[in-house]
C-alpha cells in the first residue's frame, strides 16, 4: 500500500474539481486530484455544451473537460486515476483511501467535488439514447428541440421548471408522472399548468423509450391505474426525477442537508470540518451549472488556500 502526504488532495474531476486543481496548482500547493468514477464527470455525457462562457460556437462536452483536464495539468496538478473508496476527517492529517486502500494520501486540506448524479428511470432505450434524445437538463439541451414535441417525466419543481422552460423552444411537452398529484410547489406547479403549451398525462409510468437510427421517436407509457399501454410520439425526453449526491463515503463526517447535500457556511465553501471545502453540485442542489461549479471551485482553492496559509 502506497502511503503519501499532500498539501491539498481534491476529489472529482467535473468543472468544479478542475478549476480547484487550476487555482490550486497555480498557487503552488501542489494539488492531487482523484477523477473518481467517471473522469470529466457529467459534461462527459453530454453532447453540445453552448452555455459555457468563451465558446460562442459551442463546444462539445468531453472536449471542454478535456481543456479543463489540460489546463489543470499545465499548471502542476498531479491526477490520481481512481475512486476515494473512504475518508477519514477525525484526524490530522486528514485520511483518504483510493480503490479500497490501493493507495491512501494524507492531506492538509481537502476539496470535495464529487458532484452529484441524476436519477435515471432504468428502463430500456435509456442509455442507448442518452445525450441523443435523452437527457436530465433542459437548460443544456432545450435547445435543440425547437417546434418538436418532448416529454418531462417527474412531478417535482424539477419538472415543473424543466416543463416551463421548454416550451420556449418545443411546439408541445407532455408531463408524464406517476401519481394524480404534482409534489411541486403550488407556485411552480399553477405557472406549469396555465401553460397552453404543457399537458399532463396522470397515473403514468415510462416503460420504453423507443427510437431508431434518427434518435428518439417516442415512448411507451403505462397507465397504472387502467394497466394500458400506449405511445407518446416525442424526439426528446427529459428525466427530471431529482438528483444525488455524491457524497455517501463522507456520511456521519460533515454536515449535510436532509438530501445528502454538503452544507457549507453560506458566501465560503467552508464545510463543517475546517480544513475540507466543498464546491460544485455535491454543495448546490439549485443552480448545478458547469460554470457555477467551476465559480465555487475557484472559491474552494481560495478558501483552502488561506486556510493552508495560517497553517
Ligand atoms: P423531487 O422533489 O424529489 O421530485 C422527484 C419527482 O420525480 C417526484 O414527483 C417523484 O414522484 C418522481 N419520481 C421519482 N422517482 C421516480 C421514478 N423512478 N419514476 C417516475 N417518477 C419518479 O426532485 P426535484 O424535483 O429534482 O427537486 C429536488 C429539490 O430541489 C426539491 O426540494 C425541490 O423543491 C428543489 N428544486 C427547487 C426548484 C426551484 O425552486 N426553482 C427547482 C428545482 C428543484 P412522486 O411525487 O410520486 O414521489
Amino acid at each position: 500500500m502506497a502511503d503519501r502526504d499532500a498539501k491539498l488532495v481534491i476529489v472529482g474531476s467535473g468543472p468544479a474539481g478542475y478549476t480547484a486543481a487550476i487555482y490550486a496548482a497555480r498557487a503552488d500547493l501542489k494539488p492531487i486530484l482523484v477523477s473518481g468514477p467517471q473522469p470529466g464527470g457529467q459534461l462527459t455525457i453530454t453532447s453540445e455544451v453552448e452555455n459555457f462562457p468563451g465558446f460562442p460556437d459551442g463546444i462539445l462536452g468531453p472536449e471542454l473537460m478535456e481543456l479543463f483536464r489540460r489546463q489543470a495539468e499545465r499548471f502542476g496538478t498531479e491526477f490520481v486515476e481512481g475512486l476515494v473508496t473512504s475518508v477519514d476527517f477525525g484526524r490530522r492529517p486528514f485520511l483518504l483511501q483510493i480503490d479500497e486502500g490501493r493507495e491512501s494520501i494524507r492531506a492538509e486540506a481537502v476539496i470535495l467535488a464529487t458532484g452529484a448524479s441524476a436519477k435515471w428511470l432504468g428502463v430500456p432505450g435509456e442509455k442507448e439514447h442518452w445525450g441523443k434524445g435523452v437527457s436530465a437538463c433542459a437548460t443544456c439541451d432545450g435547445f435543440f428541440y425547437r417546434d418538436q414535441e418532448v416529454v418531462v417525466i417527474g412531478g417535482g419543481d424539477s419538472a415543473m421548471e424543466e416543463a416551463t422552460f421548454l416550451t420556449k423552444f418545443a411546439s408541445r411537452v407532455t408531463v408524464i408522472h406517476r401519481r394524480d398529484t404534482l409534489r411541486a410547489s403550488k407556485i411552480m406547479q399553477d405557472k406549469a399548468r396555465s401553460n397552453p403549451k404543457i399537458s399532463f398525462l396522470w397515473n403514468s409510468v415510462v416503460k420504453e423509450i423507443l427510437g431508431d437510427e434518427t434518435g428518439v421517436t417516442g415512448v411507451r407509457v403505462k397507465n397504472l391505474v387502467s394497466g394500458g399501454e400506449a405511445v407518446v410520439k416525442c424526439t426528446g425526453v427529459f428525466v427530471a426525477i431529482g438528483h444525488e449526491p455524491n457524497t455517501k463515503i463522507f456520511r456521519g463526517q460533515l454536515d449535510m442537508d436532509e438530501s445528502g447535500y454538503i452544507r457549507v457556511v453560506p458566501g465560503t465553501t467552508r464545510t463543517s470540518v475546517p480544513g475540507v471545502f466543498a464546491c460544485g453540485d455535491v454543495m448546490d442542489p439549485v443552480y448545478r451549472q458547469a460554470i457555477t461549479a467551476a465559480g465555487t471551485g475557484c472559491m474552494a482553492a481560495l478558501d483552502a488556500e488561506r486556510y493552508l496559509e495560517r497553517g
